[in-house]
C-alpha cells in the first residue's frame, strides 16, 4: 500500500505560521488532501501536537514529532513512535531554551490549542531562536529516546545542514533527508540515501496533496514509524 504523507507542517503554536492553523483545520485539509499520515512539526516545541492527534480522531496518522533548531541554526526534524517518548524528549529540550519571551506584536503568536481548536495558552519562550545544544548532542538525544533525526529542508538556502555546516556529515548515520517541496533538489546529488519531500507549511494552503507518498504495509502509527525506521541502515 501506498501512503500520501506530509511529515512537516507548522501549528499556530509556531509564531510564523498562520494563527487559522489550528488543530482541525489542518486535519480537515489534510483529509481533503487525501493524506493518510501528517506529522506537526513546529519549532522548538510540540504543544499541539496531542491537540492534533485528538483532532484526527483516527482518521490519519499523526507522526509525534518537532523541528529542533540548534546552536548552529540548523534546522532538525525529529519523530517519535509514541507521544510519550517526544514528551519525554521535550522535558530534555527545554532546558536549551535561552530564556528570551516571544514578542507577539513582532514575531505572532505561539497559541497553545485543544483539540476542540480553543485557545488554552500562549507559549512564552521564543521558538523562534536557537537552543543551546549542538547538532551532534541534538541527534544523540532524540536517538536517546528512540526518534528519529531527519535534517530539514537541506534544499533551502538558509537553516538548513548544508548552508549551516557546508556538509552533511557523514559519520552520523543520517539516512533519511528532507527536501521541502518549495526549493529545487535533485536526489541523483545523495545516491545513498533516502528522502521525504515536505510541504513545511505555514498555511493551509502550503499543505501537500499527494506528491509524497511511501511504502506501507499499513495506515497505522506503527506501520509510518517503521517505513521511517528502516530508511536508517
Ligand atoms: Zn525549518
Ligand atoms: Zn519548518
Amino acid at each position: 500500500m501506498e501512503a500520501s504523507i506530509d511529515l512537516h507542517i507548522h501549528s499556530a503554536l509556531s509564531p510564523c505560521s498562520d494563527d487559522d492553523m489550528t488543530p482541525n483545520n489542518i486535519v480537515n485539509m489534510a483529509l481533503l488532501n487525501g493524506l493518510h499520515a501528517i506529522a506537526v512539526t513546529d519549532h522548538n516545541s510540540c504543544d499541539n501536537v496531542e491537540a492534533v492527534t485528538k483532532a484526527a480522531g483516527g482518521r490519519l496518522v499523526v507522526v509525534p514529532g518537532m523541528e529542533i533548531q540548534t546552536r548552529e541554526e540548523v534546522h532538525l526534524l525529529a519523530y517519535f513512535k509514541d507521544l510519550p517518548s517526544l514528551y519525554a524528549f521535550n522535558a530534555q529540550m527545554e532546558q536549551f531554551y535561552d530564556g528570551i519571551r516571544n514578542n507577539s506584536c513582532l514575531f505572532g503568536h505561539q497559541w497553545i490549542m485543544d483539540e476542540r481548536d480553543e485557545i488554552i495558552g500562549e507559549k512564552q519562550q521564543s521558538l523562534l531562536t536557537s537552543l543551546s545544544i549542538s547538532f551532534d548532542d541534538t541527534i544523540e538525544l532524540i536517538r536517546k529516546h528512540g526518534g528519529l533525526p531527519v535534517p530539514a529542508h537541506i534544499n533551502k538556502p538558509s537553516y538548513s545542514v548544508l548552508s549551516q555546516l557546508g556538509f552533511l556529515p557523514p559519520d552520523l548515520g543520517l539516512t533519511l533527508l528532507e527536501f521541502s517541496q518549495n526549493s529545487p533538489f535533485d536526489c541523483q546529488d545523495y545516491p545513498n540515501h533516502r528522502f521525504l519531500i515536505s510541504s513545511d507549511a505555514h498555511n493551509l494552503s502550503q499543505i501537500l496533496d499527494g506528491k509524497m507518498t511511501i511504502p506501507v504495509e499499513e495506515y497505522t502509527l506503527s506501520g509510518i514509524f517503521k517505513y521511517l525506521s528502516d530508511c536508517f541502515v
